[in-house]
């Protein structure tokens, strides 16, 4: 989930580093799940019954579920198809077919410390164009990452994303960005996918970031639906949306939303 920001930032010990990671290895499992089971046909309802399981026998609560107010949302994932980028909002009555593009952003919280991840696939197979925007979003968030070390700056971050758009002529959406995250799912700094090379925060050890860049296909602007919360390109082009939780050790960053076995 994107945000406009709240709360100070922290800088994270150890300990606490360990329970976003946990929470991160939940999420990355359950992703994996929904990968597999993803298949035309299929509803976002049921993705989201799934993985409301899944974070429930890991003994994990749901970021999301009952989060804001602009009504609470309802589910434990942001299922996003096609022109929506993100905050879609997973229903029994939204079917998958071929073709379509899914983003999937889910949080989870394991004793009180949060992670939030986010991949954007496809139901069969789909035109290059659009299989090249998902390939660029994920090089624009592992920019993104590789950029969040100590003696960096915020907007260091933000433009190796934004480059990545650029070399194809991508939309990057604005008013939603990326985040500090920890015992809140959406605490300072803002992280946006945009910026100037040296500029903003400096990046230190024990900060951890949700990097979260969304592209598309046509323009930046996007616009909030009725309901509240499903975000939309104004265009209608399709967007493709990515999201990792990492902490900045002294050594680089670390993903925490992995598999065990990828560390
Ligand atoms: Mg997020």
């Amino acid at each position: 989930m994107g945000t406009r920001g709240a709360s100070a930032v922290t800088i994270k010990r150890p300990v606490e580093i360990e329970r976003m990671r946990a929470a991160g290895r939940i999420l990355a499992g359950i992703l994996d799940v929904l990968e597999a089971e993803l298949r035309d046909g299929m509803t976002t309802g049921e993705l989201d019954e799934i993985a409301a399981r899944m974070i429930r026998d890991a003994g994990a609560t749901s970021s999301f579920k009952g989060y804001g107010s602009n009504p609470p949302f309802p589910g434990v994932i942001c299922a996003s198809v096609n022109d929506e980028v993100v905050h879609g909002i997973p229903s029994p009555r939204r079917r998958l077919v071929t073709g379509d593009l899914v983003s999937i952003d889910i949080g989870c919280i394991v004793d009180g410390w949060h992670a939030d991840c986010a991949r954007t696939w496809t139901v069969g197979s789909v035109p290059h164009g659009v299989q090249q925007l998902i390939d660029a979003t994920r090089r624009g968030m592992e920019a993104g990452i590789a950029a969040a070390v100590p003696g960096n700056h915020l907007g260091d971050i933000g433009h190796a994303i934004e480059s990545v758009a650029h070399e194809h002529g991508y939309g990057i959406v604005r008013p939603f960005v990326g985040h500090g995250i920890g015992r809140a799912m959406h605490e300072e700094p803002q992280v946006p996918n945009y910026g100037r090379p040296g500029a903003g925060m400096l990046v230190e050890a024990g900060m951890c970031f949700a990097i979260e860049p969304m592209f598309n296909l046509g323009g930046d602007d996007v616009r909030v639906a009725d309901d509240g919360w499903t975000v939309r390109t104004a265009d209608g082009a399709l967007s493709a949306h990515f999201e990792n939780t990492i902490a900045v050790s002294a050594d680089g960053p670390e993903l925490l939303t992995v598999c065990a076995d990828a560390n």
